[in-house]
């Protein structure tokens, strides 16, 4: 089955919104294991409008559009959908009840007349009632073709779409689309694709798709199911292969693990408390162990330690260190790891320091050089990285890799 967007709005054509209601829309009809081939944007304008809808309603099962269901003069879509499906507008008597029940509520003494425009429901729809506005929504069905029409605010249109017309939709398309998402760090994007091109070339159902993050890649296994038993007899098998291939590289099999989430729940699984030591990434790596609900228990100081002078002063890194070997050196990582443990009496520490650009790089250290370390069990690990980019990807990817580092010295202390 066939779905198409419409988004009305002149707004939107101007850039004045952004159009989020697309994007949810999108994902929520490919959960839905709908095909999408066409989303179109437009104006305000009756013309383009109807257009716009005969077209999609002449190549699409399931058109949904969003916006132009309200009160005002501009507000075009009902009567436009009314007018290529063939199916007059009337008064509809539980509507027009509901618009005056929403104002009472809201304490307004007097309805202008406008708002009884949206009490006007195509002969035949089926209403959405609004819980969070006026405009109720609509389901038009004529000759095996659907148009849902959904008002534009998003806090309207999204628990509509998932009360209503998300059931509706699965009532009408029986299949439906399962996906998981195998998160892999410290692998590069090609490297996955060259180890996997076997599994890709050969996939029908379930497919795999790479997304490259920053310092990680992503690979969504999507599946065309007709239940859940399938969902899992198909994709478990995907995900057990790519884990038997990349081994303690997966660090997660589910969209919502975060690599700081899997580290902070690998912290607090072990009983150990963590210290962070950073110069380049200034505070980055620990806003991301905090960012997660939990971090307190694991997490127990940061230090930024820009300066040679902070790093003497609060991680007791070596003067002598720091003349000959230099800030951005293994020497200075490795006693800055041990320097966060022993000054805070944590069981771990991350440390990071590089030259994060634009400025500062020479020939023998240059912009992108980072040197990242791990303290754990009386033993320092320390990791070069020469990363490419723009100042803040160098820092992104600096955090990314400590987040890691940290994650395999856990595994490999602990893990066993
Ligand atoms: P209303 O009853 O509020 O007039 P409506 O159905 O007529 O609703 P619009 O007038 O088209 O909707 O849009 C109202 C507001 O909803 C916009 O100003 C914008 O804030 C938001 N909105 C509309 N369309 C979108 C969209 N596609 N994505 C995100 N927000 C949107």
């Amino acid at each position: 089955m066939v779905a198409e967007l419409i988004s009305v709005g002149t707004e939107l054509l101007m850039g004045n919104i952004v159009n989020t209601n697309a994007r949810y829309l999108a994902q929520q009809c490919a959960m839905l294991g709908l095909s999408m081939y066409h989303q179109t944007v437009v104006g305000d304008n009756e013309e383009r409008m109807a257009e716009a809808v005969r077209t999609a309603l002449g190549r699409s099962d399931v058109v949904i559009l969003s916006g132009g269901l309200g009160p005002t003069e501009d507000d075009l879509t009902r009567e436009v959908c009314a007018g290529v499906m063939d199916m007059p507008l009337e008064e509809d008597a539980h509507c027009r009840e509901r618009i005056e029940a929403y104002f009472k509520n809201a304490d307004i003494k007097k309805i202008t007349d406008n708002n009884w425009k949206q009490a006007m429901v195509p002969r035949g729809a089926r209403v959405l009632d609004n819980h969070n506005g006026t405009a109720p929504g609509l389901i038009m069905e004529k000759n095996g073709k659907t148009a849902v029409l959904l008002p534009g605010p998003p806090e309207e249109l999204i628990p509509m779409f998932k009360e209503q017309v998300f059931p509706y939709l699965q009532q009408i398309q029986p299949e439906k689309i399962v996906s998981r998402m195998v998160k892999i760090c410290g692998v590069g994007e090609s490297k996955v694709e060259s180890e996997l091109l076997d599994l890709i070339d050969a996939q029908t159902n379930p497919t795999i798709a790479t997304y490259a993050k920053v310092g990680e890649v992503h690979l969504r296994i999507t599946a065309r199911v007709k239940d859940d038993d399938e969902a899992v007899r198909l994709i478990k098998p995907v995900v057990k292969e790519i884990r038997r291939r990349f081994g303690n590289a997966v660090y997660a099999v589910r969209e919502e693990e975060t690599l700081e989430a899997v580290v902070v729940h690998l912290l607090a699984k072990y009983g150990l408390t963590l210290t962070t030591a950073e110069s380049c990434t200034g505070g980055l790596l620990a806003g991301r162990i905090v960012d997660v609900p939990g971090a307190s228990e694991v997490f127990r100081e940061g230090f930024i330690t820009y300066s040679n002078k902070a790093k003497r002063k609060y991680l007791d890194v070596n003067k002598a260190t720091l003349k000959k070997y230099g800030a951005v050196s293994k020497e200075t990582a490795r006693e800055m790891a041990t320097g966060g443990v022993f000054a805070t009496d944590a069981d771990t520490c991350v440390a990071v320091t590089g030259i994060a650009g634009p400025d500062g790089g020479t020939e023998e250290k240059p912009v992108g050089l980072v040197y990242i370390s791990c303290y754990m069990k009386d033993h320092v690990v320390v990791e070069k990285h020469q990363f490419s980019g723009t100042r803040d990807k160098i820092r992104q990817q600096a955090v990314v890799k400590g987040l890691d580092l940290l994650r395999r010295c856990i595994l490999d202390n602990y893990g066993k």
